[in-house]
């Protein structure tokens, strides 16, 4: 691309940020560089969560924890708790392990390049460019869903995934310009979550608008070329819902790695493609009893599968086991139970009025 076509695309997209730029509450304008840690705690909060979802958290979080030290002295439940909602647990207690590492190892201050960034626990590839660019001001090209869509349109790479990403990468990290890498990584993000949409793009209204590829071609419904995406399997499992002669519910903490990780459960089988008969189901349940299965089917919907749970109850149940924490229906709030656990609570509940 000719230098002055470069720049062109530059100023107009700086100038419309500085019009129009979005006043988030983890955004500074006008040249002030935001604290690397409310930038950090933004980025791993919008993985996969929108804006408007973030906004109340991160006033919250930051409320609570204001400094990265202050978030690594808090125990991971209280964390996890305050997590609720934004799914993807793995994040919330990779965002506390970081904010360990960083408080105990780096003296509460982040590494300032995206090499540094990419040692921390949970911060990948976009993150680290992220991070380096809007909190250090460095020419780092991070490359997300939006910004491929917006660069792929620009330049009109045709090219589909997994390629696509690689190609947008190389076409961006010339065009971030030297003076404000971190606003003009902010310009694009707001440019792909405005104006630059997946399906109705508002071109007319666009800072490129004339210097954008795919209007030129009237391509802009077709790109970015997508993937053929692979229909989600579904899996099953029995959960227990076991009362004791107080009439609080059994819980238990899943395991630290993998989904949900940490996060209290209701005990359940295990998820699997295949069906679950109940005789096969009550052998690896925590108690023997009896059992009644309550009518209906609890679903919900994950990155990878759909899941259905049958729900079986029992009550006056004297379990007696290492580690196992009760708790009265009404007080199951207290404790971090991703959305799925509560979806069975209304299940029971719902089942019993
Ligand atoms: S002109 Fe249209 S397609 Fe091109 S970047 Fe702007 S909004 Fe996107």
């Amino acid at each position: 691309m000719k230098a002055r076509e470069q720049h062109r695309r530059q100023t107009a997209l700086l100038d419309w940020y500085d019009t129009h730029g979005r006043d988030l509450p983890w955004r500074l304008k006008n040249g002030v560089r935001p604290d690397p840690y409310r930038v950090w705690l933004s980025e791993i909060m919008l993985q996969q969560t929108t804006v408007a979802t973030v906004g109340p958290y991160f006033r919250d979080f930051t409320a609570r924890w204001p400094t990265v030290e202050a978030l690594a002295a808090a125990d991971l439940d209280s964390v996890l708790h305050a997590w609720q909602g934004l799914g993807y647990y793995a994040r919330a207690r990779n965002l506390h392990k970081c904010a360990g590492v960083v408080a105990s190892e780096h003296r509460g201050r982040f590494p300032d390049d995206e090499p540094g960034l990419l040692k921390l626990p949970g911060i990948g590839p976009y993150t680290a460019a992220a991070i380096a660019a809007i909190a250090f001001n460095l020419r780092c090209a991070p490359v997300d869903g939006n910004i491929e869509r917006v660069i792929s349109r620009l330049m009109c790479i045709e090219a589909p995934p997994p390629g696509l990403r690689s190609l947008v990468a190389d076409a961006l990290a010339p065009l971030i310009p030297e003076g404000r890498p971190g606003d003009f990584v902010q310009a694009m993000m707001d440019l792909g979550a405005s104006l630059c949409s997946p399906r109705a793009p508002q071109c007319p209204a666009c800072p490129w608008a004339g210097m954008c590829g795919a209007m030129a071609a009237q391509k802009t419904g077709d790109l970015p070329k997508r993937p053929v995406k692979k229909p989600k399997p579904h899996r099953q499992g029995i959960a227990f819902w076991i009362e004791n002669t107080d009439g609080a519910v059994l819980l238990r903490r899943r395991p630290e790695k993998g989904l949900l990780g940490g996060m209290m459960e209701f005990p359940s089988t295990d998820w699997r493609e295949a069906d679950w008969p109940l005789e096969e189901a009550f052998a690896s349940a925590p108690v023997t009893t009896k059992w009644t299965a309550l009518p209906g089917v609890v679903s919900h919907t994950f990155t990878h599968f759909h899941l259905h749970l049958t729900v079986v109850a029992a009550n006056g149940c004297p379990v007696k086991q290492a580690g196992a924490i009760w708790s009265l229906p009404d007080r199951l709030g207290d404790h971090a139970l991703p959305t799925v656990m509560k979806k069975i609570a209304r299940h029971v509940d719902k089942c019993r009025t």
